[in-house]
């Protein structure tokens, strides 16, 4: 696991991210969506931090936040020390090649009607590199690399996306995302759409990839078990807050909100002599336009307490390392 002490090439400090709700033939603004509200890390060179939680929890807010493709509503975002919260399109140009994103669903981030690796060339022939623009030529041998390196023969490089399967989809996207050689790549949900033998042939893709290139990744996924192959921290979500984060093993083993105990009793368990105390969690998510008052969680947490209704609880260092937001810790 990188070193806590290497610089950052992600920092995030009281990111807020807030969408208004209008209404009406006028458009007015009735309320606001809180899908982010004051999430905090960091993340090293060549270290993979995960993001967890339900669907509807801010975790793709976060990522897509980050890379500045929405707009925070407060906060602040620096890449490699850099602050980039409120640089301009034309002072992010040059700075989008060092974060990349991987989509959830590979087929349709893909554009049916242009060849495979025109695809994968496209960031190359709209950014350029560092030293300019890239000859076509060139552009196609770099295009043949990152097909190689991908797991891709050359041959494939014109054949059109519904000719590949699901998990070569999703290792277009892949090549797609290292074209500019980026420091930083969010892969949202990356395996969600793939079948669960294919999940593990792209998981090991990224982490080779990482190992080989220095890679740093925000990984977005709902499900623990896919965040506990790659990640080397992990930070749980919920209703726009952070309520855990720590290092995996930390996690797995001394799970220490009730969220996250919940999250990791739905987590299958292969040795049923080492299965987990289930906790199940009762109800949905509640609306994030009228979160519950104190504790989000307490609608739903079988220890909620009087004050966890009224009382927003702070995210605490418990033990080193281990930051946790709940009043009985
Ligand atoms: Fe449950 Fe209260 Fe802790 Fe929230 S603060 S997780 S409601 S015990």
């Amino acid at each position: 696991m990188p070193s806590v002490c290497m610089p950052s090439v992600l920092e995030v400090e009281d990111l807020k991210t807030y969408f208004p709700v209008r209404t009406g033939l006028l458009r007015r603004t009735v309320g606001q969506v809180h899908a982010v509200d004051g999430v905090s890390f960091a993340i090293g060179a060549g270290e993979t931090l995960g993001l967890v939680g339900e669907s509807g929890c801010g975790k793709t807010t976060v990522g897509r936040s980050v890379l500045r493709l929405i707009e925070p509503t407060a906060g602040v975002i620096r890449l490699g020390g850099r602050d980039i919260t409120r640089l301009g399109r034309a002072e992010l140009r040059p700075l989008r090649r060092e974060m990349q994103i991987i989509f959830q669903d590979p087929f349709s981030s893909l554009n049916p009607r242009m060849r495979a690796g025109d695809i994968v060339g496209e960031p190359l022939k709209v950014h350029g590199t560092v030293h300019g623009t890239v000859p076509a030529a060139e552009r196609r041998d770099r295009v043949a690399a990152l097909f190689s390196r991908v797991g891709l023969s050359q041959a494939q490089m014109d054949n059109y996306p519904h000719q590949f399967s699901g998990g070569q989809r999703q290792r277009i996207g892949v090549a797609r995302a290292l074209a500019l050689n980026p420091k930083l790549i969010v892969c949202d949900e990356p395996v969600s759409a793939l079948d669960v033998s294919i999940q593990a042939q792209v998981i090991n893709l990224l982490t080779d990839l990482q190992r080989e290139l220095g890679l740093s990744y925000l990984f977005i996924s709902h499900n623990l078990a896919v965040v506990e192959h790659i990640s080397h921290r992990i930070v749980v979500m919920y209703l726009g807050r952070i309520v855990e984060h720590t290092d995996r093993e930390t996690l797995f083993r001394r799970p220490l909100h009730p969220y996250t105990e919940a999250l990791l009793a739905a987590v299958p368990v292969p040795d049923p002599a080492a299965r987990r105390a289930k906790r199940v969690l009762q109800g949905d998510v509640p609306s994030p336009l009228h979160p519950p008052a104190g504790c989000h969680f307490h609608t739903r947490c079988p220890y909620a307490e009087a004050r966890c209704r009224s009382e927003t609880p702070r995210l605490r260092e418990i033990e080193p390392g281990h930051h946790v937001a709940c009043h009985l810790r």
